[in-house]
């Protein structure tokens, strides 16, 4: 009989050696990424490689992050339980699970109805209550606003000028910018209608599609 990988060993690992080791210490993201069932949200003929260090394809040419990019930028939106986030990419809907187990509010925004439509189901399986939208996220959710924190999981050419309105003030935007092939991780803090911008290091994420991101439209 095949033996059952150890998936709760496999988490803990991924924490030690891939996020904590590289330098990741608010304990409530770490705490977040040790309950949070990451083989769930990856194909089932990929849930043994659910742990490794590396995004994973989900289909329709999009992927799960990489668990160490989703740490950091989980970590520099220093969040805390209440708090209102709208994250732009639900995808597999993993991000949207860890901001869900720290306790934030969470209206997330997917342009890819079947992976909205699944991400919602999983999430919903594992108790977890986001809001989960299906539309172009480049132009936000205006309805909700303000957020405290807005997380874009998807390459951007810039900041969305209608996200950085939908901020409240020290509000802060997580997101890569940068052209097609690769960007740097951006964490925008809005302070007196004007965002600060700081440089969080090369990343490589999937376009951003939509009015305020890539206009082209293709496979990913
Ligand atoms: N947060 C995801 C996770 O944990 O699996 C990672 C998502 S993947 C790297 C980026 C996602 O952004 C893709 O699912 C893609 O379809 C989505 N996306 C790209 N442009 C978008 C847009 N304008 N609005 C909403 N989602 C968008």
């Amino acid at each position: 009989m095949e033996e059952k990988p150890d998936f709760e060993q496999l988490r803990r690992m991924m924490v030690d050696y891939q996020i904590r080791s590289r330098g990741i210490r608010n304990e409530k993201v770490l705490s977040a990424f040790l309950r949070v069932p990451r083989e769930e949200f990856v194909p089932e003929e990929l849930k043994l490689s659910a742990y490794d260090d590396c995004p994973l394809p989900i289909g329709f040419g999009q992927t799960i992050s990489q668990p160490y990019m989703v740490a950091i930028m989980t970590e520099l939106a220093e969040p805390e339980s209440g708090n209102k986030v709208l994250e732009i990419g639900t995808g597999s809907g993993y991000q949207t699970a860890i901001l869900c187990e720290i306790g934030c509010e969470v209206f997330s925004i997917e342009r890819i109805a079947e992976l909205a439509k699944n991400a919602e189901i999983k999430l919903k399986k594992l108790k977890y209550n986001p809001r989960i939208f299906i539309g172009d996220g480049t132009c936000g959710l205006k309805d909700y606003a303000p957020y405290q924190t807005i997380i874009v999981t998807a390459g951007a050419p810039d900041i969305p000028e209608s996200l950085i309105e939908q901020l409240e003030e020290n509000g802060k935007i997580i997101i890569p910018v940068g052209d097609i092939f690769s960007q740097t991780l951006i964490r925008g803090i809005k302070r007196k209608e004007k965002l600060i911008r700081e440089n969080h290091g090369g990343c490589q994420f999937v376009p951003l599609r939509g009015k305020e991101g890539w206009k082209q439209s293709g496979s990913s």
